[in-house]
């Protein structure tokens, strides 16, 4: 009789171990449908946020502070990678995916993979790093198709034009509704409702530079062809092909800033500004730190935009 209790209560152990090992284990079988959203740079986890608002958890790939040109996942991200439902790549050449993206795809191929940049006319890498690897197609217009995400020869900063930013809002809702259809209504009005926002800050910004005869801008990195070009302003470089420019160099943005009257050399807090406040103190200027990379899209973007207003003055 004993006995008998004995091997029932063993056989009720064993069926409880599986039972709650299988209710652990199942969490991880059905990962995909956690709606994990990972986007490799902060400004992409930013427009997701927007669109998937809290139907969705984003991470992203590098985190505040770091560059992206630069930046080596840790394990702990890869691990994430694995669970997640979709990745949101910046689909316009930049180093972190150039080095990374086949790997993270590696990790969980049930992943949809999204370009981003998908619609936009990327503009051609022009002393930059990119520069030494070009084996990119004629004018740098972007094809969209899944496989050339190893693009090199582009300028990567294509979001911080907010009329690239909508177009990258869109590719955005669009593959969240596919994955994620039950919710594709609230997508829907969400991405509207930033598209509208964006709309405005695109106005918001044309208003600001109005009027500028002085169009010019110093900047250490070259992360601003996008808005240049959205905005008809002329961006100078200092960096030359990632590094820091030489002594010759230096001479040359000095003489110029001298000539254009310009006292107001920009830098990021993702890239050391040493170059840059050299040449600030050149000219009696002075450094003003703008970020590419910020999360909150539209208020730094008004921020870098009065910032830009104040050198052209
Ligand atoms: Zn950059």
């Amino acid at each position: 009789m004993f006995r008998h209790y004995t091997i029932i209560i063993i056989i009720a152990i064993v069926i409880m171990v599986v039972f709650t090992s299988n209710c652990k284990s199942s969490p991880a079988v059905n990962a995909q449908n956690d709606h994990i959203v990972i986007a490799s740079v902060l400004p992409l986890a930013g427009f997701a946020e927007k669109v998937g608002g809290p139907k969705i958890d984003v991470f992203e790939m590098v985190p505040p502070g770091l560059s992206p040109h630069t930046y080596e996942p840790s394990p702990g991200q890869l691990e994430k990678v694995s669970n997640a439902g979709i990745y949101l790549s910046v689909g316009s050449g930049i180093e972190f995916e150039i080095v990374w993206l086949d790997k993270i795809i590696a990790i969980n191929d049930k992943m949809m993979l999204v370009d981003c940049s998908k619609g936009i006319e990327l503009i051609e890498a022009s002393g930059s790093l990119n520069d030494q690897n070009s084996d990119h197609d004629d004018e740098g217009v972007y094809n969209g198709t899944r496989d050339d995400h190893n693009r090199r020869g582009t300028d990567p900063h294509v979001w911080l034009s907010p009329v690239n930013a909508s177009i990258m809002v869109e590719n955005i809702y669009l593959s969240l509704s596919e994955l994620y259809p039950e919710n594709e209504s609230i997508f829907y009005d969400n991405k509207v409702d930033f598209q509208n926002d964006l709309e405005m800050l695109d106005m918001r910004i044309r208003e600001i530079l109005m009027g500028k005869i002085q169009r010019k801008i110093i900047v250490f990195h070259p992360g601003w062809s996008y808005f240049a070009r959205e905005y008809g302003l002329e961006q100078i470089v200092i960096e030359k092909e990632g590094k820091e420019p030489s002594p010759g160099d230096m001479v040359s943005i000095i003489d110029y800033a001298k000539d254009s009257g310009i006292k107001i050399i920009f830098a990021s807090p993702e890239f050391s500004p040493k170059s840059a406040e050299v040449i600030a103190d050149e000219i009696g200027g002075n450094v003003v730190l703008i970020s590419p990379l910020a999360r909150d899209y539209i208020e730094n973007l008004i921020k870098v935009t009065e910032a830009f207003e104040k050198s052209m003055e």
